[in-house]
């Protein structure tokens, strides 16, 4: 089955939330049903309008995200899932995730999505302590989350994914610990475990962009956040979480085949408002504006990838897995070795421990120490 199809991951972006959080940049915004409604007809028009383009391609992965997808109706949301499956050639085994807020699920939804075949959930916790997630302008508080999260386990999901940030204002290392026990405590498949950023535009950048915050809680110390960063690679380890990506931990077996593409460069079309892709290595992004959506489905930021982009990518992309990259890869895709390329920057950051070669040279990747600083260890990369 699927013989000769290249495979493709498939995103559908939906930009809609109850309500705005405080530090979020994300497309996404509140909007009345009518409005939703009218978003599920356009984008599955957009998919139907666009498979033909896909012929030579089997959708291992769907990840449907947002903004908050589960604010969408269980009908909606099977709609959606209906349009890719009629139109699209699907592999056996795929993968199919769904981005769920707390607060927005229910029995009647999750059997939706089951008999949608969606079978992986993404739920945003964030954090167990309902003074952080009223601090960052959360809909819901952990019970809400504990609710969700057993609804999905009733309704049959053996795959679920625990989203939580650390570094948030008035967060201590105790709660932060306290969070990723009660996280691990439900036995997860998965835990994604990010920093807060604090992004331009948003609310909390106002309060804490420039550092000061009169009157708010303040974020923790670069030391406190540092210790909230070792404490979770450590505590997840020995609750049996492996690493396998800078921010992601999974049980055996579990690891996310969706965003796996992504940092593998498997081509990827992105379907919905503001949606990314990667085909054949062009990059675009659908227009943000959602008039301009609605009426031809435009394109914009579109980009051929140099060769040298594509190499950068690569390096920049690939090891962000704890498994790093093949040499023969890079060769087999590149034309050439990967010293020729990197011979100065390998061996600079290998004598300074930041990354190593293994299995017999066979594979790079970045050492624990290289890990802790993978944003100035990346940036080696880009040529
Ligand atoms: S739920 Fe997620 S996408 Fe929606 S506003 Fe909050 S952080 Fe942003």
């Amino acid at each position: 089955m699927n013989d000769g199809l290249r495979p493709l991951g498939i995103y559908v972006h939906i930009p809609f939330c109850r309500q705005k959080c405080l530090y979020c940049d994300f497309l996404s915004a509140a909007a009345p049903d009518a409005v939703m409604g009218r978003y599920v007809d356009v984008l599955c028009r957009q998919m139907m309008q666009e498979a033909p383009q896909y012929a030579g391609f089997a959708v291992r992965t769907v990840f449907v995200g947002g903004g908050t997808p589960s604010i969408l109706t269980g009908l909606q949301m099977r709609r959606i899932l209906g349009t890719i499956r009629d139109n699209f050639t699907l592999s056996g085994n795929i993968e199919i995730t769904v981005e769920c807020n707390p607060g927005t699920l229910d029995d009647e939804k999750l059997a939706c999505y089951r008999q949608a075949g969606v079978n992986r959930l993404s739920i945003g916790l964030q954090s167990a302590q309902d003074d952080e997630l009223r601090a960052l302008g959360r809909i819901h508080d952990y019970e809400t989350f504990l609710k969700s999260y057993r609804a999905a386990r009733r309704a049959g999901f053996s795959n679920i994914n625990i989203d939580l940030l650390s570094a948030l204002p008035g967060q201590t290392l105790e709660g932060w610990t306290d969070t990723l026990r009660k996280a691990a405590a439900l036995s997860p498949e998965h835990i994604s475990a990010y920093s807060l950023i604090i992004e331009e535009g948003t609310p909390f950048y106002a309060r804490y962009g420039d550092g000061s915050a009169p009157g708010f809680l303040p974020l923790p110390s670069e030391e406190e956040e540092r210790r909230m960063y070792e404490r979770t690679e450590e505590f997840l380890r020995e609750q049996g979480y492996c690493r396998y990506e800078i921010s992601n931990y999974a049980r055996p077996g579990y690891a996310c085949l969706h965003n796996i593409g992504y940092w593998n460069r498997t081509d990827y079309v992105g379907f919905g408002l503001g949606a990314s892709s990667l085909v054949d290595n062009v990059r675009w992004k659908m227009t943000q504006d959602m008039q301009t959506y609605e009426k031809n489905f435009e394109k914009t930021e579109i980009q051929r990838l140099s060769w040298m982009e594509q190499v950068e990518e690569f390096m920049f992309l690939g090891l962000r897995m704890t498994k790093g990259i093949a040499v023969a890869d890079f060769r087999r895709l590149f034309g050439t070795g990967i010293r020729e390329v990197y011979q100065d920057t390998l061996c600079r950051l290998e004598r300074d421990g930041l990354l190593l070669f293994f299995d017999d040279g066979r594979r790079i990747r970045l050492t624990k120490r290289g890990v802790d600083i993978s944003n100035y260890v990346l940036a080696q990369f880009l040529l």
